[in-house]
């Protein structure tokens, strides 16, 4: 057998309704902490969701700071007044509550508020010395999977973006509760969910690092959002429906932080870069088309991965990859969300930028099963368009 390692956050809640005993679940983790930070955006603020969670905390006797500053796809400056605001108030646990951007945050405010490294320093693999704040990751959409992974994500120019990875990026404790992804538009419901299937597809066929853990969790994963996906946008208060998808995203993430993802990432990357695309409809854009260029080299992981996504599926490795391939068209159709790059105002004129941006993605594109050449990558984007 192959030697593999694999590695996750330390403790899961995964209950409805969750986070309405957050100071209990806090206290009894961690009984000393006194003073806690909660990191979000001031969209999810508006929702008054966090007023019963930040009530909870302050029952069980801890002081609550708000920082609500976080934006999509957050600059470097918006991490450091994060931290700034952290030191400030002499923060001892950091609560990461709302998206991939938030819990990116969290995850930099946890490891740099107590840490005598700068955010430049530590950008890479592995670069983080030392040990960070107690970290916990509440997600509220399902689709990122931020709140399993060793991975923050920082804008560093207009459209330039750094990656931190450490094993202290690991949370301590994440917590799913689908009564914060209720409200969710239909919309975003559907491109976070896709964004989550697709990081379950890519890590099923990871090149170098996919092992039987990583296996397990992304099958696991796609059958839970292929599942789900359409009911959740189509009965958005469906609790069931919203913990599954939650549950779903969740999957994925711990699969694809240790598989990771690969071409559909790379060449999703500049469409959110260069024109503000959200990441899950970046992904789904392209989607279809990568799966296809993969399929020489993918088909019998891409059989194995229909069998799980569409009940009944049968016939040759090719066949079934079709199938696969053809379903992911349908449910982001059935969805509603833009299918093709021209609907998210890309033209024919910006392929040759998009491309030589994707093959800057060398990290990702390193995981692909199928070599992506420039004019490979050209290639996908024009059969998106
Ligand atoms: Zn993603």
């Amino acid at each position: 057998m192959t030697a593999f390692a694999f590695s996750t956050v330390a403790s899961i809640v995964s209950e409805s309704n969750a986070t309405a005993r957050l100071g209990q679940l806090i206290a009894e983790r961690f009984p000393a902490v006194r003073r806690v930070l909660l990191v979000t955006d001031a969209g999810f603020l508006r929702t008054g969701l966090l007023d019963g969670p930040r009530r909870s905390l302050e029952q069980q006797g801890m002081s609550v700071s708000v920082f609500s500053g976080v934006v999509a796809d957050p600059p470097e400056h918006i991490v450091m007044d994060a931290v700034e605001f952290a030191r400030a108030n002499d923060i001892d646990l950091v609560i990461g509550f709302g998206g991939g951007s938030s819990m990116d945050v969290a995850k930099l405010v946890a490891v740099l508020a107590g840490n005598e490294q700068a955010l430049g320093d530590i950008y890479g693999i592995g670069k983080v010395q030392g040990s960070r704040l107690p970290l916990v990751q509440i997600p509220t959409t399902a689709g990122t999977g931020s709140e399993v992974t060793n991975i923050a994500i920082v804008t560093t120019g207009e459209t330039t973006k750094m990656g931190v990875v450490a094993p202290q990026l690991y949370a301590d404790l994440a917590i799913l509760d689908a009564a914060l992804t209720l409200g969710l538009p239909p919309l975003v419901t559907a491109a976070t969910g896709i964004d989550a299937m697709v990081h379950a597809i890519e890590a099923y066929t990871s090149k170098h690092k996919k092992n039987p853990m990583s296996d397990v969790l992304a099958r696991q994963a796609l059958g839970l959002l292929s599942a789900n996906l359409i009911p959740a946008c189509e009965q958005g208060g469906n609790l069931e429906v919203r913990q599954a998808m939650l549950l779903g995203a969740c999957l994925a993430g711990q699969a694809f932080s240790n598989a990771p993802v690969a071409a559909v990432h790379a060449l999703a990357y500049p469409i959110g870069g260069i024109f503000h695309v959200p990441h899950g409809l970046s992904n789904s854009l392209v989607l279809p088309h990568v799966l296809r260029f993969n399929a020489p080299q993918a088909a019998p992981l891409y059989a194995e991965l229909a069998g799980i996504a569409i009940p009944g599926a049968s016939g040759s490795d090719e066949a079934r990859t079709d199938a696969l391939i053809v379903a992911m068209q349908q449910t982001a159709r059935l969805t509603g969300i833009q299918t093709t790059l021209a609907q998210v105002g890309i033209k024919e004129a910006d392929l040759d930028r998009l491309a030589d941006d994707a093959m800057l993605q060398t990290r990702l594109l390193g995981n692909n099963p199928r070599d992506v050449s420039r004019a490979d990558a050209r290639a996908i984007y024009a059969a998106a368009l």
